[in-house]
């Protein structure tokens, strides 16, 4: 059956990989973006998620065009890695308010729609960073981990309604956000993949999907790595 699916940052990368899969499943797909809009197919809506009244605005016009969400997958997200003595209290707040609010936002707003359905999936795009911690990411990190603590809070009271609510933690994935990462550390990351290789976009998108799905209908609250093995034992 087809479902009103939500991804936020799905017009670039992971986000893209992510709504090209549910649409190929058959599903209706909206793709939130905030600079660039995605290509053809989707249902294309401007949405900074750091604002309430645009995320509010987003959901109006998704709900008018596909019907509620059914499928919320928060995906958006930012990095401003610095050192943590170079960290200024905006490197930080930028990435908490992006990544850890933002989705935040968007999930409280999908829960209302979902709890009238009585049923729902919200899947959080984390990092085995959030596990692992890295250096320079001290924000990024924290924003990554936060994301656990609230999907399993929501997990817990939105169970009995039908409303699933997991995390899925990528590895290392060529996209825009690595892409800018020093030859070196990327070398660094690669020697410690047991895999020996990084991720790709659709390798996290058939993640999110599986867990979308009813065959998953009986996961809730997990973390679930797709990370070449960098994070195993986390
Ligand atoms: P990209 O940098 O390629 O894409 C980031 C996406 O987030 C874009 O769609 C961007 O929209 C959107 N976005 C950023 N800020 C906002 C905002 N304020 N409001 C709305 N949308 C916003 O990143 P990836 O595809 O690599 O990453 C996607 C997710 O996966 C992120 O949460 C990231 O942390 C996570 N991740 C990525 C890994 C990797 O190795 N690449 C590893 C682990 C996790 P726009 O283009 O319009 O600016």
């Amino acid at each position: 059956m087809s479902r009103s699916v939500l991804v936020t940052g799905g017009n670039r990368g992971i986000g893209l990989a992510i709504a090209t899969a549910f649409r190929e499943a058959g599903d209706k797909v909206a793709v939130t973006y905030n600079s660039s809009p995605p290509p053809d197919g989707f249902l294309a809506v401007k949405c900074d998620i750091t604002d309430q009244e645009q995320v509010d605005a987003a959901f109006d016009t998704i709900q008018n065009e596909n019907g509620p969400v059914e499928v919320l997958v928060a995906n958006a997200g930012i990095t401003r890695d610095t050192l943590l003595l170079r960290m200024s209290d905006d490197d930080w707040s930028a990435v908490i308010d992006t990544n850890l609010t933002g989705s935040f936002r968007v999930a409280k707003r999908a829960a209302k729609g979902m709890l009238r359905l009585r049923k729902g999936r919200i899947v959080f795009i984390s990092s085995v960073v959030g596990m692992l911690g890295s250096p320079g990411q001290v924000n990024y990190a924290a924003s990554k981990s936060g994301l656990i603590g609230m999907a399993r809070s929501m997990a817990r009271e939105l169970g009995s309604r039908g409303i699933t609510a997991n995390v899925v933690a990528p590895g290392f994935v060529e996209t825009d956000m690595t892409a800018v990462l020093p030859e070196e550390t990327q070398k660094q990351y690669l020697s410690q993949i047991p895999l020996g290789r990084f991720g790709l976009t659709e390798e996290i998108a058939n993640a999110v999907r599986w867990l979308s799905s009813e065959e998953a209908g009986y996961i809730t609250g997990a973390v679930i790595p797709v990370d070449g093995g960098i994070g195993m034992g986390n």
